[in-house]
């Protein structure tokens, strides 16, 4: 007590020096262990820890979401997702097993408009997303590129990278990825073509970008993967341009529309153009099944499809887990007669334009009116 604090002269100790020290290197994630990865995109209508429920009760192990209304730019004040909310999602998470998580980017955004009030609002909504993202503890946020209206291709795409680029400024990325989706080149749509997207990524190399390839779009886009040799040489392209390794997530949906009709309509897998067949050859490639030689450990297959009635979406999951032959094995027990979608569908809806799509979460319909 008596003694006066600054009267001893401190001595020099090596350990006070500051040393920066090597993160402790972070394990893989379990979900990156080379194990199939089956998904559905799943609604939040209840509530975001809701969905993850939902998708073990549908019989996944990994599942996409929207991280807020997919239709509506965010009301101030609803942007960010409070920490408690995120801290118990991420926690539920865990103890579900789910992995990889992927988040689906707002339909309003587009980086390729040529308005500036509509691109300035745009890289708003999509630096929000990646907040969003982040706070969930998402693995990849997936967008569609952009629609051009009118301007020229090489212009677009350099609107799209400056616009990933200012939304990304200063962020942590954290092992987030973002994946640009191929689309079906409906409209002014960019990303159609391989080309397109494989631009766009090497544009911006400093950006954790990759690629999410959509089963549906490609077909529709003009690439043959309903045979085994057009398949193949999909395959070879994609590796040509945008390269395997990129392609973390594959959105698996059969198509209503054929071949090259760059009309984007999702259907049940095996009841549209791209058939079982095709789907069977597609989960088990060596180059793209993640337990396969030359697959990627951790790449998800997520479904988009429709219901139309209740448990079209357990149905779906199940197909693919057979088609990976996998049933019983890693595929985690769906819960009898259980759907995100609850009642029967109004018959006002079985029209064959899907004019009315307030149904909560049928995900294949609400995709059906953008890429
Ligand atoms: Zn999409
Ligand atoms: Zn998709």
């Amino acid at each position: 007590m008596t003694e006066p604090q600054h009267s001893v002269k401190p001595a020099y100790d090596i350990a006070d020096e500051y040393r920066p020290e090597h993160a402790p290197p972070t394990p893989a994630p379990a979900w990156m262990d080379g194990s199939m990865r089956i998904g559905i995109h799943t609604t939040i209508a209840g509530n975001l820890v809701a969905s993850l429920d939902i998708a073990r009760k549908l019989g996944c192990n990994a599942l996409q979401i929207f991280s807020s209304s997919p239709r509506m730019w965010p009301r101030a004040g609803n942007v960010r997702i409070p920490e408690a909310d995120a801290a118990r999602f991420r926690a539920r998470r865990a103890e579900l097993g789910l992995g990889p998580l992927a988040i689906h980017t707002n339909y309003l955004i587009n980086l390729a408009s040529p308005e500036r009030v509509m691109r300035v609002r745009s890289i708003h909504a999509f630096r929000d997303e990646l907040l969003r993202a982040l706070a969930l503890g998402a693995d990849f946020l997936i967008t569609h590129p952009g629609s051009r209206r009118g301007a020229n291709l090489p212009q677009a795409i350099a609107e799209i990278v400056d616009g990933l680029r200012q939304a990304a400024r200063g962020l942590k990325f954290d092992g987030l990825r973002i994946l640009l989706e191929n689309t079906s080149g409906m409209g002014w749509a960019v990303g159609a073509r391989l080309e397109e997207l494989a631009a766009i990524l090497g544009a911006a190399p400093e950006l954790p970008l990759g690629v999410c390839l959509d089963t549906a779009h490609l077909l529709e886009a003009g690439y043959d993967i309903r045979s085994a040799e057009g398949l193949e040489r999909t395959l070879e392209l994609i590796e040509r341009t945008v390269g395997l390794r990129r392609v973390s997530v594959v959105h698996v949906n059969d198509s209503k529309t054929p071949l090259g009709s760059r009309v984007d309509r999702h259907e049940h897998i095996g009841r549209g153009k791209i058939g079982l067949e095709a789907f069977g050859r597609i989960l088990n490639h060596p180059l793209l099944s993640p337990s396969g030689v030359h697959g990627l450990a951790g790449r998800a297959f997520i479904l988009e499809t429709p219901i139309d009635k209740p448990g079209d979406d357990r149905r779906n999951v199940r197909t693919l887990w057979k088609l990976v032959g996998l049933k019983g094995q890693q595929a985690p027990r769906a819960e009898d007669g259980f759907s995100m979608l609850r009642r029967p569908k109004a018959a006002r809806n079985r029209r064959p334009r899907s004019g009315s799509l307030g149904r909560k979460g049928s995900r294949g319909s609400k995709e059906k009116r953008r890429g």
